[in-house]
């Protein structure tokens, strides 16, 4: 079944495939970070125990003003969708002499992890950008090839077929519709 081929694709994570050694260290990810959440709802997030708000409000503080986001970055920040509604977020412990982190062996997971998938909104000139970009295309050829896959199965359904090789159609068509879900909010629909 070509299907189950293609969803081995690989056995590892984004997170083992990414290739740390294209980050230049330029600090900028440092310098300017946002969220979906609003700085209120991090707040309360950490409030009630959510580890991940903590870790990122133990990492960065937010600009006070839209305006000083914007002198320390303007490229970055203007890059991030809904810019103007948004927190921006400075790192609270880089050495802003020498560029480099003074917690980097004991840094949170918001820091090791970025970016932390294909979508991730990196700085421009980050040294991520071009693989992140192969990384997206590699998922869209993979649900382009599920759709074809998933042509071939409704047609198989209007055939003279078995009650088992219907069902097991059927089943394949839904699996695929999920996969493509999962990739809905980057636009997998028109992939
Ligand atoms: S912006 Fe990109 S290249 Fe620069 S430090 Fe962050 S991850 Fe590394
Ligand atoms: S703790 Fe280190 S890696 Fe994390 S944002 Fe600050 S300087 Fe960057």
């Amino acid at each position: 079944m070509v299907y189950n081929k293609i969803m081995d694709y690989s056995n590892k994570s984004f997170l083992e495939r990414r290739p740390q050694r294209l980050c230049k260290m330029c600090g900028k990810c440092c310098r300017l970070a946002t969220t979906a959440d609003s700085y209120q709802d991090l707040l309360s997030k950490a409030d009630s125990g959510d580890e991940s708000a903590k870790e990122f409000l133990d990492t960065f503080e937010p600009y006070e003003t839209l305006e000083d986001a914007l002198k320390a970055d303007e490229i970055t920040v203007k890059n991030i969708p809904d810019w103007k509604n948004r927190t921006f977020y400075y790192c609270k412990h880089i050495n802003n002499d020498s560029n480099l982190c003074p917690k980097y062996e004991e840094r949170h997971t918001v820091c090791r992890t970025f970016p932390t998938s294909p979508w991730a909104v990196t700085p421009p000139g980050c040294g991520f950008e071009g693989w992140l970009f192969q990384e997206r295309e590699a998922h869209k050829q993979k649900i382009r090839k599920l759709k074809e896959e998933q042509i071939y199965y409704k047609a198989k359904l209007k055939t003279e077929i078995t009650k088992k090789e219907k069902n097991l159609y059927e089943k394949l068509i839904k699996q695929i519709d999920a996969r493509i879900n999962l990739y809905a909010k980057y636009g997998s629909k028109d992939w």
